[in-house]
């Protein structure tokens, strides 16, 4: 069998780590100095080089400070972890490509997840916007602690969900999403929707004065006053897009939004059962997919970047 951890060179992980942390020479990540020697190599992985600042007299390498820093797993096996989290395997598929334990994969893909999410730049949304909501349900699956909390049993059948409008209490927490036509898109879980709760997330994310299209649901009647121009879509009407100043383009739609979402279905299909806990990292690494506007290798390079700068 096929060991493809092994057909990677670890020499050459180092050396790609190297061009994307420093395109234009060493910098010492103390106090960015680029007076630096060389101080050898590590004990135990040849290829990985050892730094000294000559300015702050600081010992540094490859990977410190870095994501990829004290951990057990060689990088080559953290970098092609991260390239088939680009080709959205699961936690599964990801263990038996690598001969790893899921469970060790299971928390490699947490933490690069939870590093992209905190080094992605949030986009200002401008000019036509989108704003939309749907519902998945997520439980505590895997948390027995958290059901205890709840002071609730342990659940032995699927989670359905319960009816009506969800929230995160009732295991069907809210998914607001912001997209600009033609231009990022911004996701997050919501503990419920309401305006008390989209209007801090709008205002910090779609630039004032943004024409933004939404459907008709009420939690949406205060975008005015908040400094928006805002023309709404009548769903319960049977209406989905219209042509509001009869120039033949039915501009009013959050068609665009709803096509996100569909993506975001077939994007979440592979990973089975994600807790309530996990959602948020998933969401905030799937929308920065998106808005990378680039796939495999490609992917790959600009999720490396965002690790390592
Ligand atoms: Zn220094």
């Amino acid at each position: 069998m096929i060991h493809i951890q092994s057909l990677i060179d670890d020499a050459k992980c180092f050396e790609t780590v190297r061009a994307l942390r420093w395109p234009d020479g060493i910098l010492c990540p103390a106090c960015n100095s680029s007076w630096i020697t060389r101080q050898g190599c590590d004990d135990t992985q040849p290829e990985r080089q050892r730094y000294l600042c000559k300015s702050c007299e600081r010992r540094f390498d490859d990977l410190t400070d870095t994501i990829f820093a004290g951990h057990h797993q060689p990088l080559r096996v953290w970098i092609l972890c991260l390239y088939f989290m680009g080709l959205n395997l699961s936690n599964h598929q990801i263990a038996a490509e690598l001969d790893l334990h899921p469970s060790d994969v299971h928390q490699m893909t947490c933490q690069l997840r939870q590093g992209i999410v905190v080094k992605k730049p949030t986009p200002t949304l401008r000019d036509e916007v989108e704003c939309d909501e749907v519902y998945i349900i997520a439980g505590h699956k895997g948390q027995p602690d958290a059901v205890v909390k709840q002071g609730r049993r342990g659940r032995r059948r699927r989670l359905k969900g319960q009816r009506g409008r969800g929230t995160l209490a009732k295991e069907k927490p809210p998914i607001f999403g912001m997209i600009q036509r033609g231009g990022d898109v911004v996701i997050r879980m919501l503990e419920n929707v309401q305006q008390r709760t989209i209007k801090p997330l709008i205002q910090a994310t779609i630039a004032p004065g943004t024409c933004v299209y939404t459907d008709e649901y009420d939690i949406y009647s205060r975008l005015e006053p908040w400094g928006y121009a805002h023309e709404s879509v009548c769903h319960s009407r049977g209406e989905y897009a219209r042509d509001d100043d009869g120039d033949g383009f039915h501009e009013v739609h959050v068609n665009t939004m709803e096509g996100f979402w569909s993506l975001r279905r077939s994007w979440l299909r592979p990973h089975r059962g994600i807790s309530q806990d996990n959602l948020p990292l998933y969401l905030g690494f799937f929308e920065f997919v998106h808005n990378m506007r680039r796939r495999g290798k490609a992917l790959l390079e600009a999720l490396l970047e965002l690790l390592l700068t």
